[in-house]
């Protein structure tokens, strides 16, 4: 009997992190690269090399395979369509990715579904853009539709002029569309993990706190530090409501505004972004859950039964390597592998400053100390030798 194949476009971290589950339930995974030497194509015996926009290398990707899913939204809507066209099963579909791929179009669904999020509107004029501003105070946060990740493609301006740039691309049709929204004042950043399997099963991982920095996902603690259960079960509802919505299969994760209530009761929460795959908000449930979002992707593609999400251990925190002054940071694994809880993920990258390199998990019963060790981890893997320092993260 031959073991289910799944085709997964993009050769970055989370496919490589997909390898360990895939071994262990006896699947093979076959990952379309961009280049020989990345991330996935060290962890995969099967790697072709290709972009993601190209028709033919994607189709030859899925011959033979039971299913195709990704590890970024950026694949083009022909490209799914052709693939589809030959039988394979795309998850999640074009229709569901989509509304990550665009975020015009997944402001106006999710609206639409009553899904809470910040106010917003498309803009495509500097005069549209100057009365949303004096509306919202004369603040707000301007983004690209497309083609935005950690935080580019996101600019607050107080001023039209500030993203003239992107007004006049979207106007020559040389850039994508536009859209401005409120700037919500956040208390702080939450982020609700799912999986829907094609059966309509799903799942949810406790929601987590995410902290950003400079737009670039820096820690997550799981759960969310003294998260109100009204806010939470409204996290989890609003989560469970867009997958299902969207028709999503495979893992979503929810990026979310805790905001304050106005009528001073439970907070809130308002939608930011959607991630139709696994996502950096998710990577503590490696170490810190029953199922990991890597092992659950594959389940849920290949409509198998999901896997328990429960914590296992109150507290886990995860805490992003974001550059490093060492060639390798697997230099330092012997020292910082002499604390025995600490569980260090690399992803094989060349370094280059604030470049995602790799991740830690600590998990335990206190979370000062599980945040000060996961800390104390990546400042080693940053080359930082001193124990005290923070690792760049405070
Ligand atoms: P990307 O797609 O690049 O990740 P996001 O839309 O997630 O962009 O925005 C990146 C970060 O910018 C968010 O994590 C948040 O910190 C900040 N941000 C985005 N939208 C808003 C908003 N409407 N109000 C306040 N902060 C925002």
């Amino acid at each position: 009997m031959t073991p289910p194949t799944v085709a997964v476009v993009g050769g970055g971290q989370l496919a490589r992190m997909m390898a360990g589950p895939a071994t262990a339930l006896g699947l093979r995974l076959r990952v379309l690269v961009e280049a020989p030497g990345s991330s996935a194509a060290q962890a995969v015996a099967d790697g072709p090399v290709g972009a993601a926009a190209d028709v033919a290398a994607v189709t030859a990707l899925v011959d033979g395979a039971d299913v195709l899913t990704f590890e970024h939204e950026h694949v083009p809507g022909d490209v799914l369509d052709a693939v589809a066209a030959r039988g394979v099963p795309v998850r999640p579909g074009p229709h569901a990715l989509l509304h990550a791929q665009d975020k015009v179009v997944m402001r106006e669904r999710l609206t639409a579904l009553g899904v809470p999020c910040p106010r917003w509107s498309p803009v495509s004029t500097g005069e549209e853009l100057a009365a949303f501003l004096a509306e919202a105070g004369g603040r707000a946060v301007v983004k690209t539709a497309r083609g935005g990740y950690d935080g580019k493609g996101v600019r607050v301006v107080r001023d039209a002029n500030e993203v003239a740039d992107w007004l006049d691309a979207a106007a020559a049709g040389t850039g994508p569309r536009l859209l401005v929204e409120e700037l919500v004042p956040f208390r702080r950043e939450l982020a609700a993990l799912v999986a829907r399997a094609p059966s309509g099963e799903v799942v949810t991982w406790p929601v987590v706190e995410s902290v950003q920095r400079d737009g670039v996902c820096a820690e997550v603690v799981a759960p969310a530090p003294g998260l109100d259960p009204a806010t939470e079960a409204a996290a989890v509802e609003v989560a469970c409501r867009v997958a299902e919505g969207l028709d999503v299969t495979g893992v979503l994760a929810v990026e979310m505004f805790e905001v304050d209530d106005p009528d001073g009761g439970a907070p809130r929460v308002l939608v930011n972004e959607l991630a139709m795959r696994p996502h950096n908000s998710g990577h503590w449930t490696i170490d810190g859950a029953v199922t990991s979002q890597f092992e659950q992707h594959l389940r849920a593609v290949l409509d198998l039964p999901l896997g328990g999400t429960e914590p296992r251990a109150p507290w886990t925190v995860m805490v992003n390597l974001l550059g490093s002054a060492l060639d390798d940071p697997a230099q330092a694994l012997p020292a910082v592998l002499a604390d025995p809880g600490v569980k260090v993920h690399l992803y094989g990258k060349d370094v280059r400053p604030g470049r995602k390199l790799g991740h830690v998990n600590v998990s335990g019963h206190d979370l000062e100390d599980v945040r000060a060790r996961a800390r104390a981890a990546v400042a080693l893997l940053r080359g930082e030798t001193s124990a005290t320092h923070d690792g760049g993260t405070a």
